[in-house]
């Protein structure tokens, strides 16, 4: 059994907390705050000083079926309660969430190093799906068929799915639990969510939330532990949709394990987004959304411009601009004001972002800039720039997640259509030009499930997120994000004419 260690250091800053009950270091399911049977606990480190931000209980399988047991017997009340009453208590949630948004960006930075600005901002993105889904649980509406049949009155409508699990990741711990919590809930589920074990205090904070705002017992839970959590999840034939946040890998795995049971799987993985910028375009605006399409989330985002194509005749100009704006990044602790980049998540995050840089230059790129572990700490890495990469190097078939910019250039359109879609990846593309054709053409040419021109921040809860081939299956957010959650039920009914 672990039991907490007392050699190592404790975070300071969490006497920062404006509501210390927001840090809560047990689970919470079936509406009780729980140990692990076994009482083991597994500690949460801060990625910037490797300080213990706290400890969460290391669950498994049995306390697994018991959230599940609880969840089963919330839905009935819960999926009976009027659309405006479920609403109302999402609204109370959202309100909730809003007023602790300052211990929430703390919390998540403490955990998972993102600059605290970023932090403040992922609090808003994840309340306004809680808001926007509050709205949506009133509109759930069926619909009448006009029937093909005589003497019968055709409808459909729309029922929630049952028990609901979320997996999800911790890059954006609060709002990839929001997406799909807050959807699932509006329509009528109870769900279940085992967060990433990096990233767990901001999950129970959601709880903590949840309750107070009245969210009844059952319908939201969070465990925290092992990954046999997950493996319960998708075996047991009462969860009837798993939602999930992460890796292309771990996705597959997760299909494989919910096949014999049959379930809704509503897949949110990885990206290589392509940044593609024409010479019609202003080159320092360019320059500015490579950088945040790059850099945001000190790269760790399924949304991150893996490969950057820039057209032959701005490639010097670009390259010798971007490396100067890269050059002026902070890199830091998260809770630093100046700081633009954060540390990684963990030693793997690193390493591979080392690795790419060597496998880059050892098939010819050029290093720009940076290309090292960063003096900041064993999980910093330096804001990095390589330039002339090419298809065989790693970086352009791989999520790199880190902080290194892979510059390729590309001499015409018809060269880019040829490599600017992925075999795997189809999450998001980001296209720079000012040629209305060429909008048109390439916004029909690219092979992905988002595509932001002229812009990067494109992202929302009234729009629809997601990806195509193995970046995911169905959509989170806006109108389409209640579908994953809900089943379709044809009724038929025969009448007599008068
Ligand atoms: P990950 O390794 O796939 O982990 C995601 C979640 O799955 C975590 O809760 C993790 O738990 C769990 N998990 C990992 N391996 C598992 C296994 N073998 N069995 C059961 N559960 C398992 O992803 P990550 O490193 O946290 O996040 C980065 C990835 O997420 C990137 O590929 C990124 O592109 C993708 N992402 C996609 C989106 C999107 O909306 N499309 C958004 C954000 C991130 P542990 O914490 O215990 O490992």
């Amino acid at each position: 059994m672990d039991m907490p260690n007392p050699n190592l250091i404790r975070e300071t800053s969490l006497r920062h907390l404006g509501d210390a009950r927001l840090l809560r270091e047990f689970a919470y399911l079936g509406g009780k705050w729980q140990a692990a049977d076994d009482g083991s606990v597994i500690a949460v480190t801060n990625p910037a000083t490797g300080a213990v931000v706290g400890h969460v209980p290391m669950m498994a399988e049995a306390e697994t079926r018991r959230a599940i047991e609880a969840a089963e017997k919330a839905f009935p009340a819960w999926r009976r309660l009027l659309p405006q009453d479920r609403a109302a208590r999402l609204r109370a949630w959202y309100e909730a969430i809003m007023a602790s948004r300052e211990d929430l960006a703390l919390i998540m930075t403490l955990e998972q190093g993102k600059p605290l600005a970023e932090a403040r901002g992922e609090i808003d993105y994840a309340a306004g799906f809680v808001e926007w889904f509050a709205e949506e649980a009133k509109r759930l509406n069926g619909e009448v068929i006009a029937g093909h049949l005589p003497g019968r009155s055709m409808s459909v409508r729309r029922e929630p799915i049952g028990v609901v699990a979320a997996v999800t990741p911790w890059n954006f711990p609060t709002a990839m639990i929001t997406r799909k919590a807050a959807a699932a809930m509006a329509a009528g589920c109870p769900v279940i969510v085992r967060p990433a074990s990096e990233t767990p205090f901001s999950a129970l904070a959601l709880a903590e939330l949840a309750e107070r705002a009245g969210i009844p017992a059952g319908v939201f839970s969070v465990l925290t532990g092992s990954r046999a959590i997950v493996g319960e999840l998708c075996a047991n034939p009462a969860v009837r949709a798993i939602s999930f946040t992460g890796s292309t890998d771990v996705g597959r795995i997760l299909l494989r394990q919910s096949a014999d049971t049959v379930k809704r799987m509503a897949m949110e993985l990885g990206g290589h987004a392509p940044f593609i910028l024409f010479p019609d375009f202003d080159l320092d605006e360019g320059v500015t959304g490579a950088l945040a399409a790059k850099f945001q989330t000190s790269g760790q985002d399924c949304l991150a411009a893996n490969r950057i194509f820039v057209h032959a005749d701005i490639y010097k100009a670009f390259l010798e601009r971007f490396a100067e704006a890269i050059g002026e990044l902070n890199v830091g602790n998260g809770l630093d004001p100046d700081t633009d980049i954060g540390p990684l998540m963990n030693e793997s995050a690193v390493a591979k972002c080392e690795a790419h840089v060597r496998d880059a230059l050892a098939k010819g790129a050029r290093l720009i800039r940076g290309g090292r572990r960063h003096r900041q700490g064993p999980l910093f890495f330096e804001p990095t720039l390589i330039a002339d990469v090419t298809p065989e190097m790693a970086i352009s078939y791989e999520e790199t997640f880190g902080p290194v910019a892979a510059v390729m250039r590309f001499g015409d359109e018809a060269e880019l259509v040829e490599r600017m879609n992925h075999p795997e990846y189809g999450l998001m593309a980001y296209l720079y030009t000012n040629d209305h054709n060429r909008i048109c053409r390439l916004t029909d040419a690219l092979e992905f499930g988002m595509v932001a021109v002229n812009c990067v921040k494109v992202t929302g809860a009234p729009v629809p997120f997601g990806g195509v081939k193995q970046s995911g299956l169905g959509r989170e957010g806006g109108r389409w994000g209640l579908d994953e959650f809900t089943e379709f039920k044809y009724v038929c009914a025969a009448y007599r004419a008068a």
